[in-house]
């Protein structure tokens, strides 16, 4: 079975491209939505985050205030390597697991990771597709989006892995930078879909 990175910048179009993907039947498997499930309450990571973050990040309802954390580890480097190496091996295992639960003779599974560079995961995968876009345009998007300013939408964008460095990581691109319609990026995706069931089967 090819696996396949689906990465790309903050607000670049990965859940976007990964539904197009979705419609043509592809399974894929998504990093983030992991990410949210192995912290949920009841989990036993949650509670060595509280222990290890503050007992402040427990929000009433016993979940985690995952805003606060993110703020908490943004600046500060070492924090945040603490943060992933408590995360990332979690979210590696369960991302195993729900690979090797795919049906034999599953030509292709689409990961989407988009921390893929910065946690340094491409060994773990065959290709890597990449979501491209502008910065500004992924400013733009946020702004839009998420309804915050422009100036923490740019040191978001900034505290990530460059695009130039995607790049050169990248084996297909598809650039989502205003230039395609969601038509022309179905069809672009078609044929992305084509080429690895016949490649992964
Ligand atoms: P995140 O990194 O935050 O998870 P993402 O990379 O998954 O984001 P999306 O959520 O797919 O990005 O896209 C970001 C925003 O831009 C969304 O509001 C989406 O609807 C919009 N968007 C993405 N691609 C296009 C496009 N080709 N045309 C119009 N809007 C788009």
């Amino acid at each position: 079975m090819l696996r396949i990175a689906l990465t790309g910048g903050i607000a670049s179009g990965k859940t976007t491209i990964a539904k197009l993907f979705q419609t043509l039947d592809a399974p894929v498997i998504d990093t983030d939505a992991i990410a949210r499930e192995i912290v949920a309450p009841g989990q036993p990571l949650l509670s060595e985050l509280f222990r290890v973050f503050g007992a402040d990040l427990r929000r009433a309802d016993g979940s985690l205030d995952r805003a606060t954390l993110r703020q908490r580890v943004f600046s500060e480097p070492e924090l945040r390597r603490r943060l992933e190496a408590i995360t990332h091996p979690a979210i590696d295992a369960v991302m195993q697991q729900q690979m090797a639960a795919l049906p034999e003779g599953t030509p292709y599974v689409l990961l989407v990771i988009p921390l893929l560079l910065e946690a340094g995961w491409q060994d773990r995968v065959d290709r890597v597709l990449l979501v491209d876009c502008p910065e500004t345009l992924q400013v733009q998007r946020l702004i839009t989006r998420d309804g915050i300013d422009a100036d923490t939408a740019w040191r978001m964008v900034r505290s990530q892995a460059s695009r130039e460095s995607r790049r050169q990581a990248a084996d297909d691109v598809i650039a989502n930078d205003g230039s395609l319609d969601l038509a022309e990026l179905g069809e672009r995706v078609r044929r992305l879909d084509r080429r690895y069931r016949s490649t992964g089967s």
